[in-house]
């Protein structure tokens, strides 16, 4: 590993003014950063360290929802009664990654920047748009069987790794954070993005943008919400393919719907057209693989990631047959 200086911020605006120096980067858990600092791929010259600045709690607004800090553990989003009772798929999405040790580390604001898992960004010695524009990308003839099947680019078909930010779509949540011109708030639907010509952005936060919180909007649907995640493992793995859904049936009929993909993507993959097919539909599996498949009419699979096709189909069938009183 490079040498590299440390430092502790001791307030918000001590860790802006660092972040505008040259070659800084913020170092909040750790457990994605760190190991990209081991393997070559992160090479900053200088760290602060967020771990003193006060956003660890979560609260309950008096207007309702939830506010989660940014340096929240993952275990202890996933273990709050809140979250659990009213944000269920939230816990869910957080026990279904990493371990428990990571998830005692790990916090929400890293959670949501951590890059992605794709092997070839992982290994300076492959050609590798994300990690160093104009290289190429040999992952699209190589080992693809986990990456993108929407919204990628000619440059990237990477997938974001997050499975925090598949439920935080479903929740129609908001990134707070503080930037060059003061606090900010950035829906998550906005937060990520698609690779297009700049894969090296996996977001559309402004540069040395400290994220300092996630609100959850007051949602009563989300209180029925569930997290489904397939992998090549039963855990410790990235996901092959993953869902978070709410649903609201009355009178057998599709009153209201949010899903939002994992593992197929840039970013989280809200189902925009799945939810429109399905709203006053017949609450049955038919109609629910009828407008699974609406969505993924606009996969582009490459030659050995199309059997996220069905698996996205069939999981979506699978879990909201399950969700229907
Ligand atoms: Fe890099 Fe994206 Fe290609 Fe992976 S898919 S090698 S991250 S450019």
């Amino acid at each position: 590993m490079r040498p590299f200086e440390y430092e502790r911020a001791e307030d918000p605006a001590g860790a802006l003014a660092t972040i505008a120096r040259p070659g800084t980067a913020f170092l909040a858990g750790g457990t994605n950063l760190v190991d990209l600092m081991k393997l070559g791929v992160a090479t900053p010259d200088r760290l602060v360290d967020l771990g003193d600045l006060p956003y660890d709690e979560i609260e309950v607004p008096a207007e309702g929802g939830l506010r989660i800090g940014a340096l929240v553990s993952n275990s202890d989003l996933a273990t709050h009664d809140e979250v659990r009772s009213r944000y269920p798929a939230v816990a869910q999405a957080v026990l279904a990654g990493a371990s428990g040790q990571l998830r005692n580390r790990a916090t929400v604001g890293g959670n949501l920047l951590q890059r992605t898992r794709c092997r070839y960004f992982q290994d300076v010695t492959k050609a590798c748009n994300k990690r160093a524009p104009g290289t190429g990308c040999d992952a699209r003839d190589g080992e693809h069987h986990d990456l993108a099947i929407l919204g990628a680019s000619p440059q990237c078909i990477a997938t974001n790794p997050s499975d925090l930010a598949v439920a935080l779509s479903v929740m129609d949540a908001s990134v707070h954070y503080l930037g060059p011109h003061g606090p900010a708030a950035v829906s998550v639907h906005d937060l990520f993005r698609r690779p297009g010509d700049r894969p090296d952005r996996d977001t559309n936060l402004p540069p040395g943008s400290l994220i300092t919180g996630v609100v959850l909007p007051e949602c009563p649907l989300a209180a029925g919400s569930r997290y489904r995640k397939v992998r090549d493992r039963a855990s410790f793995a990235f996901a092959a393919g993953s869902i978070a859904a709410a649903l609201d049936v009355r009178d057998g009929l599709v009153h209201d719907v949010r899903i939002a993909w994992g593992a197929v993507a840039h970013l989280p993959w809200r189902t925009w057209a799945l939810e429109r097919a399905l709203r006053g539909a017949p609450a049955r599996a038919e109609s629910y693989a009828r407008a699974a498949e609406a969505e993924l009419a606009a996969a582009k699979p490459l030659r050995d990631n199309g059997y996220k096709i069905p698996l996205l189909r069939n999981l979506t069938v699978e879990l909201l047959e399950a969700m229907t009183p």
